[in-house]
């Protein structure tokens, strides 16, 4: 079987519905916490099964010899996601899967958003596991799906200077994902993801104006005044300054990813950001 996990995320759901374009459903498994958001796909005869990375033991059974694995990275960061991650990793290893396939976070990235992903990768190596890295640039969506305050105020307010980042959509990341989880020859690999050109958040507001016909200006701010923007918007600290870490990131460019491995491995190009920018505008 291909097992997924976090099957019910947005891009767990992505994956499952691009495995049923290439495999008879009964071949899929998706992991999920709550098997009621997963009605859709036992419906069209993916397997189910209900499993928490907090609970060891939920897991038994999960997997089976010769299964093809992704691990998707939880979104727990308070919980200790190195050790959520471990189960699975233990799991693989007690059932002798095939391949243990990882979303991770692009190699070149230091901040400390990348230090749960580093650990995984750290622990899925020393399992002896045939394993496959599968590290994930930034996500178109991270920026389109969060347009309400930049058409309010028309201004991008972002602490990335002129750094540039190398975006794809997570249906680009997901098809990647796909092509590993089918085909031949992945085990041991590593592959840095990301889109076919990476982008600064000045063009961004550019492509943003063309697109709404408003004025919309980027305003470079520092990682200080970010950190203060988001936790005034609500965001809890911890979280705003994981976020602001990131954009200091891009300023220093660890977000550029110059591989080609993504739309080598999808056989296509990737998504550029203008076109989730006229998605998500079209709503
Ligand atoms: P989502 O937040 O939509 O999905 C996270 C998934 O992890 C969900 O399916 C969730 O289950 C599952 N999950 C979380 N905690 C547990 C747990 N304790 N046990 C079992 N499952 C759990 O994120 P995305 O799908 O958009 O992205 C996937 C992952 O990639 C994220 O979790 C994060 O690690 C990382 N990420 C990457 C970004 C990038 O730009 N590259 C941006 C944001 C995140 P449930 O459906 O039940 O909630």
């Amino acid at each position: 079987s291909i097992v997924v996990t976090g099957a019910t995320g947005h891009l767990g759901r992505h994956v499952v519905e691009q495995l049923l374009e290439k495999v008879p459903a009964e071949q899929v498994t998706a992991v999920v916490r709550t098997p009621e958001k997963a009605a859709d796909f036992a419906a069209k005869g993916v397997k189910i099964a209900v499993a928490d990375y907090n609970s060891p033991e939920t897991f038994d059974g999960v997997f089976a010899a010769g299964d093809k694995v992704l691990l998707i990275s939880g979104n727990e960061f308070d919980k200790g996601r190195p050790a959520q991650h471990q189960v699975v990793i233990d799991a693989a290893e007690a059932a002798g899967v095939a391949l243990l396939a990882y979303t991770s976070a692009p190699g070149t990235l230091t901040a400390a958003l990348a230090d749960d992903h580093r650990a995984t990768e750290k622990a899925l190596l020393a399992s002896g596991l045939p394993y496959s890295l599968l590290r994930n640039g930034w996500y178109n969506e991270n920026y389109t799906e969060n347009l309400a305050p930049v058409l309010e105020y028309n201004a991008v307010v972002q602490a990335a200077g002129d750094g540039r980042v190398s975006t794809a959509s997570r249906a680009d990341y997901a098809a990647a994902a796909v092509a590993v989880l089918t085909g031949e020859g992945h085990e041991n690999t590593t592959y840095e993801l990301g889109g076919d050109e990476p982008w600064g958040f000045a063009e961004y507001a550019a492509e943003l104006s063309r697109q709404t016909g408003k004025e919309i200006a980027y305003n470079a701010v520092s990682v200080e005044a970010y950190t203060g923007i988001l936790t005034g918007a609500g965001l809890p600290g911890p979280f705003a300054a994981i976020l602001a870490g990131v954009d200091a990131s891009i300023e220093k460019g660890e977000l550029v990813v110059t591989s080609g491995d993504l739309s080598r491995l999808t056989g296509r190009p990737a998504t550029p950001i203008a076109e989730s920018i006229e998605a998500a505008l079209k709503g």
